[in-house]
């Protein structure tokens, strides 16, 4: 009974029942009141008045005698089985075949009829426990003395006779038609509510299977627009499902992997130290060296993850101030020289501009030069050149950080801005991957975009853009 379907066919079924039984009792009353049997009575009746006043103008002098007329009368009534009555103009009975109408002193029957427009009087009237339907047609006499004819005919339980009428002519089709309808109608909400029922069901099906972990499941789009609706919201939120649990399953693949290297090298270095393998000097301070470097790249590592995870839980909030980016270039270039000089490389600012300030938050902004710079010195060889240049270009400003290295391939540069993707192992460096995601989130956060260039051989490009009129970020 709770189910949707039966609710529907029920429902249905009930609408059709509802507007039939309308229908039959706006019929019946219809009918009960413009009974067709009364129309054909008043009409029978109008038509003998008529041939009656014929009649009585054929008599010699139209009315020889008062008696003759009413002989004739009365004659007339029993041969045509009808009440025949006679007024004068006033409404004065004068005489009435079933003589009772004449006796009744103060009668007045015209004041229960009404007139019509050519001064015929019709109505219906209760008299000797019947209802009489009366016609008085007027009659001007020879002498110009207006007289009524009035004729009546009773009807018996007319409801009752309008009833067996209405039985034997309407009721029999009006219920054919009835229980076509109503099939018609089942048949139809049947079609309906599975059209409705039905992808509900199977969408109510694949939600269960993706609550039960199978984030494959997707459902066909069928049914009417709103069902279609739900079925398009419902494939986009098991694929949204699908790719972050995918997204989950392999940021702990690669945190486990990033993690146990360091680890067992770590581990490896402290047997060594305890068990006084690397008792001499020399291989004492290369597993203390080696240990503290792993345990500083997995503290990166640890940060640089729950900076990401920050940055998405929108738990990072950024304290803009007045940067000028090109006074900023200049501190960390500064701070990188001593690296390059080692490295065999030059790094330097190159801009024509004067300062070119942005809101901005100035650690998070040192912290995306520093990964860019970082990956650019760690992928140029010796003797390349690094340079950052800064200027302004519309309402944004732009920091290009250029270098002569390595390059990425075409079909990896979609992905370098992934969580943990890191370039072929022939050019992987000590990073953990997650460098550019954590640059993509601040430089989002900041409403700006950063775009990548670069030919394998020749070198790459990134370049930030931050728009100068930052509105307020929260
Ligand atoms: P990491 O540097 O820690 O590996 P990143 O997210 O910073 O991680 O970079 C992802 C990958 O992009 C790097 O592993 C490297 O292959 C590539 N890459 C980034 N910057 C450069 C660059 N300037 N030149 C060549 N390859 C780069």
């Amino acid at each position: 009974m709770n189910k949707l379907q039966t609710r529907l066919i029920i429902s249905f079924t009930f609408v059709i029942l509802v507007i039939l039984c309308g229908v039959s009792t706006i019929f019946s009353i219809l009918i009960i009141r413009f009974p067709q049997q009364e129309r054909l009575t008043y009409l029978e009746l109008n038509t003998q008045a008529r041939s009656i006043i014929t009649i009585l103008r054929r008599l010699p002098n139209f009315v020889p005698s008062k008696v003759t007329r009413l002989t004739l009368l009365e004659d007339l009534s029993q041969r045509h089985e009808i009440r025949i009555a006679w007024a004068t103009a006033d409404h004065h009975i004068i005489f009435d075949s079933a003589h009772l109408w004449d006796t009744e002193p103060g009668f007045d029957l015209f004041a229960k009829l009404t007139p019509n427009v050519d001064q015929r009087w019709t109505g219906q009237i209760r008299d000797s426990g019947r209802i009489w339907l009366i016609v008085a047609h007027p009659t001007i006499e020879p002498t110009n003395a207006r007289h009524f004819l009035i004729l009546a005919k009773p009807i018996t339980r007319p409801v009752l006779n309008t009833l067996m009428q209405l039985r034997e002519t309407i009721a029999t089709p009006l219920l054919q038609a009835g229980i076509i309808a109503l099939t018609i109608g089942i048949m139809l909400s049947i079609a309906i509510s599975r059209s409705i029922a039905k992808p509900l069901a199977t969408i109510s099906q694949a939600a269960l299977a993706l609550a039960d972990g199978d984030y494959e499941v997707r459902v066909s789009t069928e049914g009417p627009q709103e069902i279609k609706d739900l079925t398009i919201i419902f494939n986009k939120m098991a694929q949204q499902i699908q790719a972050s649990h995918q997204a989950q399953n392999d940021l702990v693949a690669n945190v486990a992997h990033d993690l146990r290297t360091p680890l067992t090298s770590i581990q490896g270095y402290a047997q060594a130290l305890l068990d006084g393998t690397a008792d001499e000097p020399a291989s004492r301070d290369q597993a203390a060296q080696t240990i503290y470097e792993e345990s500083r790249r997995m503290q990166e590592m640890t940060k640089s993850l729950l900076d990401l995870a920050r940055f998405q839980a929108g738990e990072i909030k950024l304290h803009l101030t007045a940067v000028d980016i090109i006074k900023l270039a200049d501190v960390r270039i500064d701070f990188y020289q001593k690296q390059v000089h080692d490295a065999g490389l030059t790094l330097a600012l190159h801009t024509t501009h004067k300062p070119i300030i942005v809101q901005a938050d100035k650690e998070r902004l040192i912290q995306v030069l520093d990964n860019l710079l970082n990956n650019a010195i760690a992928n140029t060889r010796a003797g390349g050149k690094v340079t950052v240049a800064p200027t302004i270009s519309d309402s944004w400003a732009k920091i290009a950080i250029t270098d002569t290295g390595i390059g990425i391939p075409q079909n990896e540069l979609p992905r370098i801005f992934e969580r943990f993707y890191r370039g072929d192992k022939s050019r992987r460096g000590a990073g953990t991957g997650l460098g550019l995601s954590i640059v993509k989130e601040i430089i989002t956060a900041h409403n700006g975009t950063i775009e990548v260039e670069s030919i394998v051989g020749v070198g790459s490009k990134f370049t930030v853009s931050l728009p100068i009129d930052q509105p307020s970020i929260t």
